[in-house]
């Protein structure tokens, strides 16, 4: 039953802006469906609805499951669908005291453990559940598991993919065609993402397209559906990818394969953030192009970008995310540098020096490193932390050994 919100917390939308006020909101489950094939194989772990107003995802996932029930599937490992906030689900809100999609990092897991009575918040219950889940499908895995976040968001816009640039999550990335969005998660403190990164775990957060736009849900399904085939837990001649393939270019149109965050605008409440209106996922805007407004002004582009996640929809605290496509060099020549297992060499470099405290963290004087490092990092499977003065960290990223197997 559709619900509208109204809330004091409301934002008027620019009127030409394609908004969803209201997502219907519905009672679900947290277990969504647990289809185990009782052989030993990978885990598809997918997580919808960890926004309230996002229910499409939760919609397709659901959806898969009953077809894969009924053709008598997985033929090997399983699939587990989890649903995320469901307080906000019931509500059709993004969120009811906090964003479900924020505070994975082990600091904040512990904050959290710390509040009692008042100060729990209804997200707290959620995170404690869904961490319970979360861990008990790492603790049961006889495979490699693929952890997948099912998104929508309130811009139109081609669907995309947020991943951590390990070599696994990108070889999985691109295996579905599907555009992919790097160093997202950099710039969002403590995404459900980060705490399966983190554990070493392939780990996907997919933007399946408009909130409430009727080929969203369609578009979570057929990529859904060419993880299972890649992933081996369905065989394509029992589910052929072609039409989900032919469905998904369709709605990728011209968008560009792999992107880069290069700024994040971040928003609290008292800045009366007003996104321009009209913009879409990866529109193209020119230096000097009037992205927003808010108590300061008009906000501006600063350089040509592609706007990514603009927000037309009262909660949030990202305003926008601008990006550029990743050239095709740098791909190329990560790639070589990998499969050579050159990265190593990183530390020799000018400026580079290992960190005395972590092996696999390098620091790297901002004074002599210059505009190339944070590509060569990123591609070479480097995350950057926090600057340390005058010196930029980057931290590698290891994953599962099975995970080699995907
Ligand atoms: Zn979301």
């Amino acid at each position: 039953m559709p619900s509208e919100i109204a809330g004091p917390d409301e934002r008027r939308p620019p009127p030409s802006a394609p908004v969803d006020a209201a997502a219907p909101a519905q009672s679900w489950q947290r277990e969504l469906g647990i289809l185990d094939s009782g052989r030993p194989g990978p885990t598809v772990l997918v997580l919808a609805g960890i926004h309230g107003n996002e229910p499409a995802g939760v919609e397709a996932v659901v959806r898969v499951l009953a077809r894969l029930r009924e053709l008598a599937l997985p033929e090997r490992g399983r699939v587990v669908a989890l649903a995320g906030n469901l307080g906000a689900l019931a509500q059709g809100k993004r969120f009811l005291g906090r964003d479900l999609n924020r505070g994975w990092g082990a600091a904040s897991i512990a904050a959290m453990q710390q509040r009692l009575g008042a100060e729990r918040l209804p997200e707290d219950d959620e995170q404690t559940a869904l961490l319970d889940r979360f861990e008990a499908v790492l603790r049961s895995a006889t495979g490699p598991v693929v952890f997948v976040d099912l998104h929508t968001s309130s811009a139109d816009g081609p669907p995309f993919l947020c991943l951590a640039d390990t070599i696994d999550n990108r070889r999985l990335g691109l295996a579905t065609g599907v555009p992919i969005i790097l160093g997202i998660e950099e710039l969002i403190d403590g995404a459900a993402l980060e705490w399966f990164g983190a554990r070493g775990v392939c780990a996907l957060a997919v933007e399946g397209g408009r909130h409430l736009h009727p080929d969203t849900r369609g578009n979570h399904e057929a990529l859904l559906w060419l993880l299972l085939v890649r992933i081996g837990l369905v065989p394509a001649a029992r589910v052929d990818p072609a039409p989900h393939r032919a469905h998904l270019a369709r709605a990728i149109g011209a968008a560009p394969p792999i992107v880069e965050i290069t700024h994040r605008h971040a928003i609290v409440a008292a800045d009366a953030f007003r996104m321009a209106p009209g913009f879409v996922n990866f529109a193209p805007v020119a230096k000097g192009a009037l992205l927003a407004h808010d108590v300061r002004g008009e906000i501006r582009a600063t350089g040509p970008s592609l706007v990514l996640l603009p927000l037309y929809q009262a909660l949030g605290d990202d305003g926008y995310f601008l990006a550029r496509p990743v050239r095709r060099f740098w791909l190329h020549l990560a790639q070589w540098l990998r499969a050579a297992r050159l990265g190593g060499l990183l530390r020799f470099l000018p400026g580079v020096r290992r960190d005395p405290d972590d092996a696999d963290t390098l620091l790297v004087d901002r004074a002599v490193a210059r505009w190339f490092v944070v590509e060569v990092f990123h591609l070479l499977g480097y995350r950057r932390e926090r600057p340390r003065g005058a010196q930029l960290a980057f931290t590698r990223r290891r994953s599962r050994p099975e995970n080699r197997t995907l």
